[in-house]
């Protein structure tokens, strides 16, 4: 089978084989998913399994299937995501599927933007950390110092998009990632207030984030103030282990009611604009869920959707120059 990533079919066979599964649950990432009836096949053909294969959407390691599938299989295979130290009722093999796309000529490019910068720190997503160490080699072979860091629950270099641990406290003059899309560049750029360069390896490319992070605060910043109006507000709790945060949730509308302020708990696993439609009688929503929704799918809502740090600028008891993503360290509540 080829793909543009790591598999790692023969660990997997492996594992089925030495813990002797007959019943194996398997989840993809939605970047992934399209190889899942491959290696469904492929595992069934060559250890006698039979596979079940998660359907539902899946972002992130906080989103493991296994309490679903734990009372019908031997093992969940998860992939594309590390593990995060949630409790699992069955285990969980988690392959990282580390793609194998060239980075050479992003790191090139994102030289001629790192000019002016001697100390470097080095942040990643998982399917590139295989590489961290390389691309260390590369800048140190072009004259930079190198910085590289591990967070709580994340490998050296590794940022999620709701775990900006590893790059905080950092004494580097730039960033640079590796990967693709604007989100976590643009947490390290809001965490760090440093520059950011981007070495985007599909594009074959590098860029700075600092226009896309103008341009998000704009959006954020129009979307508290229309908040500032609302009278109803819904806070979204998710259903997901890993994303579950209902005293936060709790303490959410206990400030809102304090502030005159109606606020209704809502708990759904997924959230997306269509589910949202049942409740646009309220005015705005806090999401305490997974903190790129609020972000990322901003435009799609019709209602503000806002973090928690945005709802704290709203109720004045955060400043408008101390703006923070939200971040979710697993375990909390
Ligand atoms: Fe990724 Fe969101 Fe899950 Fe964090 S909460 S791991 S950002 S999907």
């Amino acid at each position: 089978m080829s793909s543009m990533y790591d598999l790692d079919l023969k660990k997997v066979i492996k594992r089925i084989k030495d813990i002797n599964a007959s019943v194996i649950g398997l989840q993809f990432p939605e970047g992934l998913k399209i190889h899942a009836s491959k290696v469904a096949e492929q595992l069934e053909a060559e250890t006698g399994v039979t596979v079940i294969i998660s359907g539902d959407p899946c972002f992130g390691a906080c989103d493991t299937v296994d309490r679903k599938m734990a009372d019908f299989v031997d093992i969940l295979i998860h992939y594309g995501h590390t593990a995060l130290p949630l409790n699992y009722p069955v285990p969980v093999m988690f392959i990282e599927a580390y793609s194998k796309v060239e980075v050479i000529e992003s790191l090139e490019e994102s030289l001629k933007l790192l000019q002016e910068y001697h100390k470097v720190a080095l942040a990643t997503t998982t399917q590139h950390l295989h590489l961290l160490n390389d691309v260390k080699q590369f800048l140190e072979e072009n004259g930079k110092e190198v910085v590289v860091e591990s967070g709580s629950s994340t490998r050296l270099g590794q940022v999620l998009g709701c775990n900006f641990s590893s790059i905080k406290n950092i004494d580097a003059q730039a960033y640079l990632y590796l990967g693709s899309g604007n989100f976590h560049p643009l947490g390290i750029k809001l965490f760090t207030h440093k520059p950011v360069v981007i070495a985007d390896p599909y594009r074959g490319e590098a860029r700075d984030i600092e226009k896309f992070a103008d341009r998000i605060l704009r959006i954020r910043f129009a979307r508290i103030t229309k908040a500032r109006e609302a009278k109803k507000w819904g806070i979204l709790v998710s259903s997901k282990e890993g994303q579950y945060r209902m005293k936060l949730a709790r303490k959410i509308k206990e400030n809102l009611e304090n502030d005159g302020k109606e606020a209704l708990l809502i708990m759904m696993e997924n959230i997306s604009p269509d589910l949202l439609l049942p409740f646009m009688d309220l005015d705005a929503f806090v999401v305490t869920a997974c903190p790129r929704i609020a972000i990322d799918d901003s435009q799609m809502y019709k209602k503000p959707l806002l973090t928690p740090q945005e709802l704290e600028i709203v109720l004045d008891k955060r400043e408008w120059d101390d703006y923070q993503l939200d971040e979710i360290y697993f375990g909390e509540e």
